[in-house]
């Protein structure tokens, strides 16, 4: 019988254990999400993504900077001065 409690516990431990690894493994791709957030200016003659909302390409321009996903790029190229 005690051997059955002992296994039990192991059991448990063990599974408690992989749950941290999933969660970690969840804050690292978390991570890299937000790494792969760029900056755009919504202003029309704007054709550069950058890498910080604090780029000095960004004072120019004539619209919203706003944060998007590097996947949502679209045409637009890195920008020179961050990247
Ligand atoms: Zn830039």
């Amino acid at each position: 019988m005690k051997k059955i409690i002992f296994l039990t516990i192991i059991t448990i431990l063990s599974i408690s254990c992989s749950n941290t690894e999933t969660k970690n493994n969840e804050q690292l791709a978390t991570v890299e999400q937000y790494s792969s957030t760029v900056y755009i200016c919504t202003g029309a003659y704007a054709t550069k993504y950058h890498r910080s909302s604090y780029c000095s390409g960004l004072n120019n321009c004539k619209g919203d900077v706003v944060a998007i996903s590097i996947n949502e790029i679209g045409n637009r190229s890195a920008c020179q001065k961050c990247y």
